[in-house]
């Protein structure tokens, strides 16, 4: 009853790379980076694992951002080339690669971190993706028009090269395949219309258990200021959350402790597994066992105790490296108190 588990990213150590960025540079190049990443992805496992968390990841320790990542090894993508492009609705500018021509998957890109956690873990392994929508939103389009149909089909385009990848790591050991999607609260009408479409074309004939995180962001400023504009009550979920109790997703990670989000918004996913936000990535101070026992015990008047996962609101990436590892420990904590509470 109630595993633990984090949304995805977890902070790069400073010989990695840049800290406290979002898009980092790397600290090595060459086989010493390969190296570094390996040891940082072993370093983190490690402290999952101590943490007494229930399902472990990579922390996204071998790519620098969640979504570009992935699309290192995607043909028709120049990355040489990055433009200054509003992002979430133009919540913040970021450089994003530009689409210039057919989508290809050049190769295997997670293959190397997957397998090495997969040979160090015998916990269950979590493995995170973009969603096609997300991703779509962070490259700027040159092949595919700027019309709506465009973007459709362009998300279709990347949700076959995701599908191909999750194939590939189901095979390679991983038991969750989650599909980071916070467009989905930023475009919730499309989300509804066509991005869960596209997020099953992507966990399409996937034996493994499946998984979409949406949330509010990670805890950078920008997020935070929007956050502020949204009102006394976050609804965006309750736009997204019936269509997606209708898809084939098992799984769905929600953004709880802290937020303005309605807790009773969960009574919409029903039948699905739950990844319940109560650790707060917006703040560096930590959650004590009661605050999270008392975030698990609000969520469980929506949420059926067998499908509740205490998560984190989003990932950590942002986060100095001292305040995640505490965080992840409050959240080992927070879950026992809460299965004795509400055993
Ligand atoms: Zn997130």
């Amino acid at each position: 009853m109630f595993e633990t588990a984090n949304a995805g990213s977890l902070p790069k150590p400073s010989w990695l790379a840049e800290t406290g960025k979002l898009w980092p540079e790397w600290k090595a190049s060459g086989a010493d980076l390969e190296r570094a990443k390996a040891d940082a992805t072993l370093l983190w496992l490690k402290v999952q694992e101590d943490a007494g968390l229930d399902i472990v990841g990579d922390g996204e320790q071998s790519r620098q951002h969640f979504v570009h990542g992935f699309l290192a090894r995607v043909e028709g993508i120049d990355f040489e080339h990055k433009v200054k492009m509003g992002i979430r609705n133009n919540r913040y500018d970021a450089m994003v690669p530009q689409v210039v021509g057919p989508l290809r998957l050049g190769g295997r890109v997670h293959a190397v971190e997957a397998r090495l956690a997969r040979a160090h873990t015998a916990k269950k392994l979590k493995f995170t993706l973009p969603g096609p929508m997300t991703i779509v939103d962070t490259v700027a389009d040159r092949f595919y028009g700027d019309a709506k149909q465009g973007r459709i089909k362009m998300a279709f385009a990347f949700a076959e090269l995701l599908n191909q990848e999750a194939l590939a790591l189901e095979a390679d050991g991983v038991d969750i395949i989650q599909f980071d999607e916070p467009a989905f609260n930023v475009y919730m009408a499309d989300a509804a219309e066509w991005g869960i479409a596209a997020l099953e074309r992507a966990a399409q004939g996937l034996q493994c258990t499946t998984a979409v995180h949406i949330c509010y962001g990670y805890g950078i400023p920008a997020n935070v200021d929007w956050k502020g504009t949204l009102g006394s009550e976050w609804r965006q979920y309750e736009q997204v959350f019936p269509a997606l109790a209708k898809s084939s997703i098992d799984q769905v990670s929600l953004e709880c402790i802290h937020s303005r989000v309605p807790p009773d918004l969960m009574r919409l996913l029903a039948g699905k597994e739950v990844m319940v936000g109560v650790i707060d990535v917006a703040s560096d101070a930590i959650e004590t066992p009661e605050e999270i026992a008392e975030t698990i015990g609000r969520a469980l008047q929506f949420v059926p105790k067998e499908r509740l996962i205490a998560c984190t609101n989003c990932g950590l990436a942002p986060m100095r490296r001292e305040v995640a590892e505490a965080k992840l420990a409050a959240l080992g904590r927070g879950a026992a108190l809460a299965r004795e509470r509400f055993a």
